[in-house]
């Protein structure tokens, strides 16, 4: 029987050492090779970037509502410094968030797919305990955005002209008070949940896929209360469209449309405070330079005059503290989910 021999394969048999050592350094030549390919489309790759193609921000939220206007609002501010690219926006709404941040944690990491959201990443880890994604493990942070607070609307129609009208209306309403948000682990959800439990009163909590279609219910009558970011709320406040009843910080605000809005805490609710906050994220492992590129370009964002004065113009504060560098961004993050975890723990509220 004839032994099949392979092309070359006596001549190593018959110098075993010589064999391994060829081989050993063809292998090594070969992995070098690829180790310079690899190294030099990476670095063409990083330099590229962006190469003309547009970049999509994912908004979990629905468009035209607080979330969507910081996105579109920082995309502008982000263009310049990112050679002029285009920005797109995607409203993966849905879910408190999760729908949207999924999609980019599944996303190709590139840096063409980022993710723009506020406090849920730190809530949804709670509140949902079936996550496809993990917030610390699935994302690369890439520096935060701005403080945002919040103020307690309710329809035009409401018979209640401040906040002590408005405790009795609700006391005398019973549980048929209609309270939107933007669904479980949102920041209308959780300021929501806070004034209930301040004012021991359960209302009829109805959820959208963000708050842009709740205040437009809410300007319609469909519902009654609603406590969104300032972001959303200013323009309706000031154009009387919708009732404002306070402000979830301690100290009143300075926003001329904003200024002459009681606290909730001055008018009976002790310490009530509710600021909520968005950053910027993408996909885990989006190569390190293209990293660098979206974090410096942040940084130009933030310092955009235009860009502050929008923000500041909507009661939002931009973020000029150490937050806008990844690593404490990411210890911010995890910071508040050690902080809302507990609360939410013990309140047993849960998605799923
Ligand atoms: N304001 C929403 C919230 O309550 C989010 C949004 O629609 O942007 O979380």
């Amino acid at each position: 029987m004839g032994r099949r021999v392979r092309p070359g394969g006596r001549f190593f048999f018959l110098f075993p050492a010589l064999r391994s050592d060829t081989l050993n350094a063809s292998r090594k030549l070969k992995s070098l090779a690829l180790m310079a390919a690899a190294t030099a489309s990476f670095g063409l790759h990083a330099q590229a970037f962006p190469d003309g193609k547009p970049i999509t921000i994912v908004v979990p939220f629905a468009a035209g509502g607080p979330t969507d206007r910081v996105a579109r609002d920082l995309a502008e501010a982000m263009r310049k410094p990112l050679d002029g690219v285009s920005i797109v926006i995607d409203n993966a709404a849905g879910a408190g968030s999760t729908i949207g941040n999924a999609k980019v944690a599944r996303a190709k990491p590139d840096g063409y797919t980022l993710l723009v959201t506020h406090v849920g990443m730190a809530t949804t880890p709670v509140l949902y305990r079936k996550l496809t994604y993990n917030y610390e493990t699935d994302f690369e942070y890439l520096g935060m955005i701005n403080d945002v607070p919040m103020t307690l609307i309710g329809k035009p129609q409401l018979e209640a002209n401040n906040f002590k009208e408005l405790r009795e209306w609700i006391s005398k309403a019973g549980g048929k008070v209609n309270l939107g948000n933007a669904g479980i682990g949102s920041a209308s959800h959780l300021c929501g949940l806070l004034f209930q439990s301040e004012l021991k009163a359960e209302m009829t909590t109805v959820p959208y896929k963000g708050t842009a279609p709740a205040i437009a219910d809410l300007m319609g009558g469909q519902i009654d209360l609603l406590c969104d970011q300032t972001t959303n709320t200013t323009s309706q406040i000031e154009a009387k469209k919708v009732k404002a009843y306070g402000v979830t910080t301690l100290k009143r605000l300075s926003t001329p449309a904003l200024k002459d809005i009681p606290t909730l805490d001055e008018s009976g609710l002790k310490n009530f405070q509710v600021t909520i906050w968005h950053g910027l994220y993408a996909p885990k492992g989006t190569p390190a330079p293209v990293l660098k590129k979206l974090n410096d370009a942040l940084k130009v964002a933030l310092k955009d005059p235009e860009f502050i004065k929008k923000q500041e113009g909507l009661g939002a504060v931009v973020v000029a503290d150490k937050r806008v560098e990844p690593a404490e961004h990411k210890k911010f993050v995890q910071s508040e989910v050690a902080r809302f975890g507990p609360v939410i723990k013990a309140a047993g509220v849960y998605a799923d």
